[in-house]
């Protein structure tokens, strides 16, 4: 089911962008622009989406925190019962503020501080996936601190090639993450004998955006192969953690159904008794959200046509930084014939754009819908030029809720200080 549609104005006839049942540009209007607007229920199709792929297994679906971290957002998978990938303590105490439950987290990153770690203990998370050895020494060390046991699971790299951008495939040997497969089982033996540590699972995410299920049933593969040593080593595990990385459509990608996508993994994984975990982030979020944004100037030119519009690479980055296509639509559309713009923002940068090239009718004070929009961009944003950072609005059927109200100005230098003489 689309949860942003065309459906027509009553008395005209015009059409105008819906999210669910409401128009976006009543939003613009009660909110203002840039504002970013997301869709419960295409959230929650989302999330059912991957429960019902894996109907009948012992399986927790933990929302990657960091696509997007708003705690209405994070509420609204609390209540569908979701557990919660985190990679900070920030990003804890957000779980917890939204009503999430800490025995669904797992907690994954390279750079887990002390003081991360005792908090995540106090709360008592589900697991924490270890990315190095040194992190082991120090987890348990922590742990023991506290007279607890830290269950631990270890991130390894089966090194097979998601076939992604490169900044965002993560499961190759030559980079930060996780520990190499091939010395995992030594590893484990090292944690074992670390007395604040329960060695509860194994951990792996392979890169995001994957089109292609093959790759993931290949890590899945190689990581029960180690799954299968370490029980003949008398180390067992009661779960499997697949990380997250299902591609959404941006522009023409045709990604897999839930279903498609982790059929040959349970093929793989058929008659185990390990709980699965996974990590979807972009999957649950991404096609959930929109940046609703205004024409602040049309700049028509001899080679191109500008619009310059009211939100930037501040607050939608993955153009600036990736390269990303997100398809632009105009929220009311215009009859005529159509020309083709350079979308912008206002940011001193030539790299501050959002889409090139893009057949449109437009006219100043137009509202445009940036789409696919709900992972990765509010939680990359910043405050670059000191622009203040967007609003939030989450729509469910004809409800409208600001779960982030703008920043104001005098909040981005509220803790700067002109020193006094
Ligand atoms: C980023 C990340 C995810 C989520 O990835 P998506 O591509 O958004 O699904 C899951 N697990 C880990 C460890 C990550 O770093």
């Amino acid at each position: 089911m689309n949860h942003f549609e065309l459906k027509s104005v009553a008395g005209t006839g015009a059409t105008t962008l819906h999210v669910e049942d409401v128009p976006l540009q009543e939003i613009a209007e009660q909110f203002q622009t840039p504002c970013y607007v997301y869709s419960e229920a295409a959230m929650a199709s989302a999330f059912r989406g991957y429960q019902q792929a894996l109907a009948g297994r012992d399986a927790m679906v933990c929302y990657a925190v960091k696509a997007n971290s708003n705690i209405g957002l994070l509420s609204v998978f609390a209540k569908l019962g979701a557990g919660f990938d985190i990679v900070s303590g920030g990003e804890l105490a957000r779980v917890i503020a939204a009503g999430g439950d800490a025995s669904k987290v797992v907690f994954s990153g390279v750079g887990k501080t002390r003081q991360e770690m005792r908090d995540a203990i106090a709360t008592g998370i589900f697991c924490f996936n270890v990315e190095s050895a040194a992190e082991l020494d120090r987890l348990s060390e922590v742990a023991l601190s506290l007279n607890k046991r830290a269950p631990i699971a270890l991130r390894v790299n089966p090194d097979v090639d998601p076939k992604t951008h490169p900044y965002i495939s993560t499961g190759l040997k030559c980079n930060k993450f996780g520990v190499a497969i091939a010395q995992a089982r030594e590893l484990y033996q090292h944690a074992a004998s670390l007395k604040g540590l329960e060695i509860r699972g194994v951990a792996c995410h392979i890169g995001s955006q994957l089109l292609d299920p093959a790759p993931l049933a290949e890590a899945a593969q190689k990581v029960l192969n180690l799954v299968e040593q370490l029980n003949a080593d008398g180390i067992t595990l009661s779960h499997i953690d697949l990380g997250g990385g299902l591609g959404i459509r941006y522009r023409d990608e045709t990604p897999p159904t839930y279903a498609d996508y982790l059929g040959p993994l349970l093929k793989v994984m058929a008659g185990r008794k390990e709980k699965l975990l996974f990590e979807p982030g972009r999957s649950l979020v991404g096609n959930a959200g929109v940046l609703l944004t205004r024409i602040e100037y049309l700049k028509p030119g001899e080679e191109k046509s500008f619009a310059v519009v009211d939100a930037a690479m501040n607050d939608l980055a993955r153009p600036a930084l990736y390269d990303a296509w997100h398809d632009i639509d105009a929220v009311t559309p215009r009859a005529g014939a159509t020309a083709s713009y350079e979308i912008v923002g206002p940011i001193c940068e030539s790299g501050d754009f959002l889409g090139h090239d893009r057949l449109l009718v437009l006219e100043e004070g137009d509202l445009l819908a940036i789409r696919s929009a709900g992972a990765y961009g509010m939680t990359m944003s910043s405050n670059y030029n000191t622009r203040p950072r967007a609003a939030e609005v989450l729509v469910h059927g004809k409800h409208v809720f600001q779960i982030r109200e703008r920043e104001k100005v005098a909040d981005l230098f509220a803790r700067e200080r002109v020193p006094q003489p």
